[in-house]
């Protein structure tokens, strides 16, 4: 969610009085795009990827590492580097950088996606060096970038560097959370006003509560150190957007040839999220403690759960328009393709006046569903000046509700006013499950992989549709400890030319979906399958094989994943006392090897081929 700009954001009750005014225009805007591209065919297929970065402060006297406030300033030095240096620059060219929730993160992107010529994918994983360096460059001694999807101290008292302590709690307001200080988020950008519309129209601040991870001297019930009324036996409570939004992840976004191209691959991928989830796994430790489960995304969806009591079902509908069954970040509930929408089968809300009006003026009823269920949601981040914007070309009130909406993979129209040239950006999908990794091998290894797969996907027409019902059940599974190794996930195993036919469900393992067994290929001899069949150099081929490995390899266990390399790490430290608290100097040592590994400063044969 980006929402960086000069202008005022309304708070809730402004945007209450207009969502009728809201509503009706993001949906005009939605079939202006619609009609204008709706026929577009033979895009060529472009792709890139969105990586965020941490940065960190050591203290190595006190064995203390903090999450370091200085993304603003790095913001400014990268806009005078621009200004003075792009012509010659020629490394500034090739990246961006664009603002995050707060001044800890820093999103990266290649400035010009990629084109879908093999031989050259080494330019990714280059990219993505490149990017970090020129972060590390601008930082000062004892001050690093990290690619984290969690700090594991994030919310313990002093875990960002300026310190910024949560309010005293004679002092609290309903937007103060008991760890996460507002004057953490972003000062430029608007997050801070979203969050408290978000606030304002849950009338509550969000609460998570993450399962602790019960170790041997892990008191029973588990009780937090430092209680208050809203904590849990046996549960982390986590009560700010912060812990969301100040979460890392890698994303990839690719171009289809056309809609209905973006639809199916859309649907394609969509089963294969949970157990791309389980294989990135990288964040066990939240606020301090061992969770029992290894991955961001549980987390994600109670914290951006902005439904009222009303809508949750606990009140009589009077403000509300609808009950919701899902959270507004939550795994897939619908389908775009028609062979998709047969396996809508978990239940799901939508806005039945959005369904008729886009279905009547020409919309494939799939679609339609996915924006009707979308528009159940109000939006919360609103600019005055979007507000009465009727510009023929202005779309962002829909754009806004379509990027602060969350499901497993993003449907992304064409931005309206794109240039009518080969420079034209089309209908994308980006996969967004995927965990943050350390290294930038590995990050260019999670971003190669689905590219390969989307393109294996188109190749041979395979066909990987399960039900909603179980892809609910594969993300639970998947969010667990060490799921990659102990899970089981609802699977297709009829892939190829299956299209009409009854999806047969099998329960596989991660290992057996990705290098297969007797009734299903794997996913890694799918894609070697494709990749013997393209004109590819040498050198090329083993990078690609490369990275192939390492998901065969962590698939079978040789490899561990990034949670669990993190959780030995814990278990074998000797300070820790088995009671499921990371101390200070814990994280300290664990961040400092951490950075060690994704400089490439030492080797970690427990996650590298
Ligand atoms: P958002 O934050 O909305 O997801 P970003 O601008 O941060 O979007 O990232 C967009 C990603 O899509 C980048 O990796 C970029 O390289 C890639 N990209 C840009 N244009 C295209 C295109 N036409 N087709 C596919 N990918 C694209
Ligand atoms: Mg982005
Ligand atoms: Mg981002
Ligand atoms: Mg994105």
């Amino acid at each position: 969610m980006v929402i960086v700009n000069d202008g005022k954001l309304l708070n809730w009750q402004e945007i209450h009085k207009n969502l009728e005014q809201l509503r009706s225009k993001s949906l005009d805007q939605l079939m202006k795009i619609y009609n204008k591209y709706k026929d577009i065919q033979n895009d060529p297929f472009k792709w890139g990827d969105e990586i965020e970065y941490s940065i960190v402060r050591f203290d190595h006297e006190a064995k203390k590492v903090q999450l370091l406030l200085k993304s603003e300033k790095f913001f400014d030095h990268i806009a005078k580097l621009k200004e003075k240096y792009l012509d010659e620059n020629d490394d500034l060219s090739k990246v961006d950088f664009h603002a995050e929730y707060t001044s800890y993160i820093i999103e990266t992107i290649p400035s010009k996606p990629n084109d879908d010529n093999l031989n050259k994918f080494d330019c990714v994983q280059e990219n993505m060096k490149l990017r970090r360096q020129i972060i590390q460059k601008f930082l000062d001694e004892n001050e690093y970038v990290i690619p984290l999807t969690c700090f594991p101290q994030l919310g313990c008292s002093n875990f960002t560097y300026p310190s910024h302590n949560p309010v005293d709690s004679d002092q609290r307001t309903k937007y103060d959370s008991y760890y996460y200080s507002n004057d953490i988020i972003m000062k430029r950008a608007l997050f801070k006003s979203a969050t408290c519309n978000k606030i304002d129209r849950k009338q509550s601040l969000p609460h998570v509560y993450v399962p602790v991870y019960k170790d041997k001297n892990t008191l029973d019930p588990f009780k937090e150190d430092n209680l208050n009324d809203k904590c849990r036996d046996d549960f982390i409570h986590l009560d700010h957007d912060g812990f969301a939004m100040g979460c890392c992840c890698i994303q990839a976004t690719f171009q289809a040839e056309s809609l209905e191209q973006a639809c199916h691959l859309y649907d394609q991928l969509t089963p294969i999220a949970p157990v791309v989830l389980a294989l990135s796994a990288s964040s066990p430790v939240w606020k301090g403690y061992l969770a029992d489960m290894d991955c961001r995304w549980n987390v994600l969806k109670q914290a951006f759960d902005d439904r009222s009591r009303e809508e949750l079902g606990l009140e009589p509908l009077n403000k509300s328009r609808f009950i919701l069954r899902r959270s507004r970040f939550d795994t897939t509930d619908v389908y775009l393709s028609e062979e998709g929408s047969k396996y809508n089968l978990a239940q799901y809300d939508r806005d039945d006046s959005v369904y008729e009006r886009l279905t009547n003026e020409g919309m494939s009823p799939e679609l339609a569903e996915h924006f009707a269920s979308m528009f159940t949601r109000d939006p919360y981040a609103v600019l005055e000046e979007d507000l009465n914007n009727f510009d023929e070309d202005f779309v962002g009130n829909f754009d806004m509700l379509n990027s602060t909406n969350w499901r497993l993979l993003r449907f992304k129209p064409p931005p309206f006013s794109s240039a009518e040239s080969e420079n034209r950006i089309g209908w994308r999908v980006e996969f967004r499950p995927t965990e943050l990794q350390l290294t930038d091998f590995h990050n260019a290894a999670f971003a190669t992989f689905i590219i390969l797969l989307t393109k294996t996907i188109l190749k041979f027409n395979l066909n990987f549709l399960i039900d909603t019902i179980r892809l609910d059940e594969n993300m639970t599974r998947a969010s667990r400890r060490n799921a990659y190794q102990n899970e089981k996930f609802y699977f297709r195993v009829n892939v190829e030319n299956s299209f009409g036919e009854e999806a047969q469900v099998e329960e596989l393992s991660a290992n057996e979906i990705i290098n297969g067994n007797s009734k299903f290929k794997g996913l890694v001899p799918l894609v070697k399958e494709y990749l013997n069949q393209q004109e590819l150099n040498t050198e090329a081929r083993d990078k690609l094989d490369k990275y192939l490995s390492l998901f065969e390899q962590r698939a079978c266990g040789k490899l561990l994943t990034t949670a669990a390399y993190i959780r030995k790490f814990i278990n074998e430290h000797p300070k820790y006392n088995h009671d499921s608290k990371i101390s200070d100097e814990i994280n300290y040592d664990l961040m400092w090897r951490l950075y060690q590994i994704s400089n490439n400063d030492i080797e970690c044969p427990e996650l590298i081929v």
